[in-house]
């Protein structure tokens, strides 16, 4: 096999490839830059894109993902496409048509993913972040495990062949394996997770639960100034990683996307850059000893680039567990 087409097996059988590329960026530059760089990615080998209703380019990776067929270097099926549902359409009555849109801009009959964003529902309309007259964000008030049920609807319905979540605790996990009548496990938790929030806890439970966790920010985040605090340490800087990279006669961006595969986790990159993004599909042409993987697992801080601060205060805000 093409260790470029690496895959794991989801709990309902299908498969995702173990590294994926992300596409979020901030507005100013979101659109413009997915349409350059995701055909890019997917002509050097990348198969997984990650998108989201949020990130408001999905019409332009529909664009990418569509030429890139079109010009015969993929078929369809090759690519392993995931989008999520933003908290304003937790509603269940909401969720079909929210999924319907994102297929619609992204110019699919279905995608291979659909997971919820976060596990905070907020008020339906057009808002992302819809706030009230002090500035406070305005909560719904959906059982996430409604949203389930909807999202079972949509796998049984052909929109999405797998459906999971994304920012979830584990006691929120629990809650939806816990619901009476579940139809479809989660396939999947994707979270933040690097080096510096290695997430061991959270991930031995979604081992144990056969849910593959899905690390994004797995270089450290892009360090967005309104989403995280400048003066969390920078990843890439550790010394640890830059001598095992060294050592390895690699990178320490490389070394950090391989520590993941190798224990199991399903890894997202973003890069708007030609040669990140080809430095970043070599992570298939190296190993990582024991050792290595151990010495990577010792550095681990518990920093959160990604706090969510806007969901500071929402009743299921997830961070407020252990893990
Ligand atoms: P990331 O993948 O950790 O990337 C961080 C930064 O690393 C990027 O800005 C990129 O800059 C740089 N980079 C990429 N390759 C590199 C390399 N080889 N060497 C050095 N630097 C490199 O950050 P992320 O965007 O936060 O996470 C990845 C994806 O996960 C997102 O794009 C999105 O799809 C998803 N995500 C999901 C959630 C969620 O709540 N579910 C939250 C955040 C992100 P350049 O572009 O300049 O290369």
């Amino acid at each position: 096999m093409d260790p470029k087409g690496q895959k794991v097996k989801l709990n309902d059988g299908h498969f995702i490839p173990v590294l994926g590329f992300g596409t979020y960026a901030p507005p100013e530059v979101a659109k413009r830059d997915a349409l350059e760089f995701t055909p890019f990615a997917i002509e050097v080998g990348f198969r997984h894109i990650d998108c989201a209703h949020a990130y408001q380019n999905e019409e332009q990776i529909g664009q990418a993902i569509r030429s890139k067929i079109a010009d015969g270097t993929v078929k369809r099926e090759d690519i392993f496409c995931t989008s999520k549902l933003w908290c304003t359409s937790f509603r269940p009555e909401l969720v079909r048509p929210a999924l319907e849109k994102s297929l619609k801009s992204l110019q699919l009959d279905y995608v291979d993913l659909y997971i919820m964003h976060y596990p905070l529902a907020l008020k339906p309309g057009e808002e992302l972040y819809p706030k009230d007259e002090n500035g406070k964000l305005i909560a719904d008030s959906v059982d996430l495990c409604h949203t389930w049920e909807a999202l079972e609807k949509c796998k049984d319905a052909g929109l999405t062949k797998s459906i999971g979540v994304s920012n979830f605790n584990h006691k929120q996990l629990e809650k939806i394996l816990n619901k009476p009548g579940l139809k479809y496990k989660p396939v999947c938790n994707q979270v933040e997770c690097h080096p510096y929030l290695n997430q061991s806890k959270l991930l031995d439970f979604c081992k144990s639960h056969g849910i593959v966790l899905v690390a994004f920010g797995a270089l450290g985040s892009q360090r967005i100034k309104e989403w995280v605090n400048q003066n969390h340490t920078v990843l890439l800087e550790d010394p640890v990683l830059c001598a095992i990279a060294k050592k390895n006669k690699q990178t320490p961006a490389l070394v950090a996307l391989l520590y993941q595969i190798q224990r199991g986790v399903v890894v997202l990159i973003k890069s708007f850059n030609k040669k990140q993004i080809k430095e970043n599909i070599q992570v298939f042409d190296f190993e990582l000893s024991p050792e290595d993987m151990k010495a990577i697992d010792g550095i681990n801080r518990n920093i959160r680039y990604n706090e969510i601060l806007f969901g500071v205060g929402h009743p299921e805000y997830p961070f407020s567990e252990e893990y």
